[in-house]
């Protein structure tokens, strides 16, 4: 029930991982029966990505347990089970093309039946019973073919029906996060040599004040020091930011 993204500049660290747990935690007062972040490091060839069952505490004592490597972006997720039980397998992120693509969401992927069906037929292997893990494979489809991450989005999210805020990431670029909506919000928080997504400005509230809302049927991509919103046609879209009114 909470989406946190967040892309820096600096050298690979563990703030990447420490801006989404802390954005996660903010988010917590929503509910939600699983959490799970992956983490975007130098390595081409897979994330890192860890996920449980139940509360954030079991999450940050698997993080405790099995550190993740260094980081130079990370995607977050609390869930709130729709499609599948609360299992550590069906919490996200989902990975696809061999753990090089990760992919959060909220919401409910309505046609994604006829979709496993289709991926199925490819021979793609699924590892959990999430709506959601669809997303993860067609996106795998779409990189795998040349694309890069954002064409890969609007590919992708111009087939889902029903209601997302979909982030993804891909090792091969290190320093992108990708996200998507249609019926379910997603927020940009701007900052100087980073940048945040959220399913809620409280998600980055403690690192900036101005942020941008994303429209219906629009993707982004959020880099260290760029922010781009295109329609799933890959129209550019200018979005004004504002100032976020907050006490404290
Ligand atoms: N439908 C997805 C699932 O059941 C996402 C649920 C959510 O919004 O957290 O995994």
């Amino acid at each position: 029930c909470g989406i946190v993204g967040y892309v820096g500049s600096g050298a690979p660290s563990a703030r990447p991982e420490g801006v989404v747990m802390a954005g996660l935690a903010r988010l917590e007062y929503r509910g939600y029966d699983s959490a799970g972040l992956a983490v975007v490091t130098e390595d081409p060839t897979h994330v890192d990505m860890a996920k449980k069952a139940g509360k954030l505490v079991n999450l940050g004592k698997e993080l405790a347990e099995h550190p993740l490597r260094p980081g130079t972006a990370a995607i977050g997720h609390t869930r709130w089970a729709t499609h599948g039980a609360p299992t550590d397998a069906n919490a996200h992120p989902h990975l696809a093309a061999d753990g090089r693509i990760a992919i959060i969401h909220n919401g409910i992927i309505e046609n994604y039946s006829p979709l496993r069906a289709e991926l199925r037929s490819e021979g793609v292997r699924f590892l959990s019973d999430t709506d959601t893990e669809v997303v993860g494979h067609m996106l795998a489809r779409e990189v795998l073919a040349g694309h890069d991450l954002v064409h890969a989005m609007r590919l992708v999210a111009a087939r889902l029906e029903g209601a997302f805020t979909l982030l993804a990431v891909d090792s091969h670029e290190p320093r992108v996060v990708v996200g998507a909506r249609r019926n379910s919000p997603l927020v940009v928080g701007l900052g100087e040599g980073e940048n945040f997504l959220g399913s809620d400005v409280v998600a980055f509230i403690e690192h900036t004040r101005t942020a941008l809302e994303l429209g219906q049927d629009e993707v982004v991509e959020i880099t260290p020091d760029g922010v781009s919103v295109s329609d799933y046609a890959g129209n550019p879209i200018e979005r004004e930011p504002y100032r976020i009114d907050w006490d404290s």
